[in-house]
């Protein structure tokens, strides 16, 4: 590896957040990592191995395409696929073995044939939408008509029923509190379902959020993604559990230089030196998953010390002003993460630019190398 920039990723940390998670859920309960968009950057294969190495139920993605990298990987665990089917996929899913969701009966129509063609059955969640206004079958009568369609046909089984929530993350004191409102009708939807003699084997709803938020949430399964990865769901309070960041992000400096005052620094010249400065070079940008919206403000950090970034962000490389730091090159320079409390917070950054950690961690791009410790 030449890359002088480096996504750390703490497998230990991983498994302890699955501990957490598994306390807050009990033994009962089974977990459904969420591990779409590349395990939210931090790299799918290994990422899942540890976690299924943990004893989690299952993995959740986002489309085809990730459940056939896991299946390729040779995991062979139960993958439940988030997304909307798209055209010409149903064999595929048969083949593989990659439970779907599922929101009207057309999709299990189509499912039936794949596994008629392919001699092998399809594993079906009923995915009903509850508020949340994305995806799943709404109202009753839409729901009846798909449960009756999905425990009827020859080649699916249905698996489960499930919702996801809109609000999970929101203050615990609000007026309205949507989450009970959608589990509310989660269950008596299911209750509806038995009373007419449906068999629903099993319920699910909790992202990170609601699993935190109430034990009432937890049903059967529960899909945690951003827990595991170490950052709390709530926009406010309740920060009272202790997960940890997974993921660090690193690089070496490549250039020192002295500048004398008046010199300017990046695109745009937008960094002008007031006094002599020394500016470091590092070889990473917006390319590799820095926002270029902390150009003259991101907040790094280089042997315990704050650094600001000088200028604009650029594609391949960014500027800092290490002026009294005695910076050398090859020194290490942390963009995110680390120990508790340091200076490069992704958390942070993720406030500072009016966005959340999931952003910034899908963003790191897949130029950066992922090691494993
Ligand atoms: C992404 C996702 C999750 C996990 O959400 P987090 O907020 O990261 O815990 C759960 N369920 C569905 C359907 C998702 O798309």
């Amino acid at each position: 590896m030449w890359r002088q920039t480096w996504a750390e990723i703490d497998l230990g940390r991983l498994r302890h957040n699955v501990a957490v998670v598994q306390a807050q859920v009990g033994k009962r309960v089974k977990i459904l990592a969420s591990v779409k968009a590349n395990a939210y950057g931090h790299g799918v294969v290994e990422v899942s191995k540890a976690l299924l190495s943990v004893g989690v139920h299952g993995l959740g993605v986002a489309t085809i395409e990730e459940a056939v990298e896991l299946r390729d990987a040779g995991i062979v665990a139960p993958i439940l696929c988030y997304g909307a089917l798209a055209p010409g996929v149903h064999e595929v899913v048969a083949e593989r073995q990659i439970a779907v969701s599922v929101m009207n009966t057309e999709e299990i129509a189509r499912l039936a044939s794949a596994a008629r063609v392919t001699g092998r059955g399809v594993d079906i969640h009923v995915k009903v939408d509850t508020g949340m206004g994305r995806l799943g079958v709404r109202g009753e009568m839409a729901f009846l008509q798909v449960m009756r369609a999905a425990t009827s046909t020859d080649g699916v089984r249905l698996r489960g029923v499930y919702t996801h929530f809109s609000s999970a993350d929101d203050p615990l004191d609000a007026q309205v509190d949507e989450t009970r409102t959608q589990a509310q009708e989660l269950s008596s939807l299911v209750a509806r379902a038995r009373e007419v003699g449906i068999d629903v084997p099993l319920v699910h709803a909790a992202n990170s959020a609601a699993i935190f938020r109430d034990p009432q949430y937890h049903f059967d399964w529960v899909r945690p993604g951003i827990a595991l990865y170490g950052y709390h769901p709530f926009s406010s309070g309740h920060q009272t559990v202790e997960l940890l960041p997974v993921l660090s992000l690193y690089t070496r400096i490549v250039r020192v230089a002295d500048m004398p005052p008046g010199a300017t620094v990046s695109y745009g010249r937008t960094f002008v030196c007031e006094k002599p400065e020394q500016i470091a070079t590092l070889p990473i940008g917006y390319a590799d998953g820095l926002p270029r919206a902390l150009s003259n403000a991101g907040r790094l950090d280089l042997g315990g010390h704050n650094v600001q970034i000088a200028g604009r962000v650029c594609m391949d490389q960014t500027m800092i002003v290490t002026t009294g730091l005695h910076a050398k090159l090859g020194d290490v320079v942390r963009i995110y993460g680390g120990q508790e409390h340091a200076h490069a917070s992704l958390a942070d950054a993720a406030r500072q630019l009016g966005t959340i950690p999931y952003e910034l961690l899908c963003a790191i791009s897949s130029r950066v190398p992922r090691i494993y410790v």
